[in-house]
């Protein structure tokens, strides 16, 4: 894995300095060369999240969203696997640092899918959520959130990916 500028692995890649781009609003790019990459890059911001963080997580399908969620999961300590949530919109884990929701929003057809399951009791409660596909329920997330984009660029290889984090207020429209 590679940050923004230079030649980096996972190892070298300082948390402390991706939380300081993160706490100035600036973008956070990481270039993702395996899965391993991915999943630890989700392991790196899962051990420093904190409670009430929304965490939105957009790219095509396949991109690496659910893979990005595995290690975010193991950064929170959470022990069980975790896979998408399918048919239950909603996944929870209790058992990490902090309690850990997991969305995604895929197959819903109406936010009001997102009411009857209480996602409010999720969004500003104690724990951490991450949504993956969250552009399709734009209109309910709170303004406060970590974006994260995920995107191929097959110019630089098939498993290659471009891991965009940004922590701030968005705008409407701004998630898609
Ligand atoms: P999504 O949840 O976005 O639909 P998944 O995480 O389920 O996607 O699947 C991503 C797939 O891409 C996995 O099969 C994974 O092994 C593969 N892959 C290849 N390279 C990468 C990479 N750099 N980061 C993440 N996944 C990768
Ligand atoms: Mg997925």
């Amino acid at each position: 894995m590679e940050s923004s500028n230079r030649e980096s692995g996972i190892e070298t890649i300082k948390i402390e300095e991706i939380q300081a781009k993160l706490n100035k609003g600036e973008w956070v790019t990481v270039h993702s060369k395996a899965p391993e990459d991915t999943a630890a890059l989700g392991a790196l911001l899962g051990r420093t999240a904190s409670p009430g963080q929304i965490y939105t997580l957009t790219g095509d399908l396949g991109v690496g969203k659910t893979v990005f969620t595995q290690g975010f999961a193991k950064g929170l300590g959470v022990a069980g696997p975790v896979n998408s949530p399918t048919f239950t919109i909603v996944q929870i884990y209790e058992d990490g640092r902090l309690p850990f929701y997991h969305f995604d929003v895929y197959r819903i057809a109406d936010v009001e899918e997102m009411e009857e399951i209480g996602y409010e009791d999720c969004f500003y409660g104690d724990g951490v959520c991450l949504i993956e596909w969250a552009e399709l329920i734009e209109e309910i997330l709170p303004r406060d959130i970590v974006q994260v984009i995920i995107e191929k660029d097959l110019e630089k290889g098939f498993d290659y990916r471009r891991i965009s984090v940004k922590s701030h207020f968005k705008r409407p429209g701004e998630i898609k």
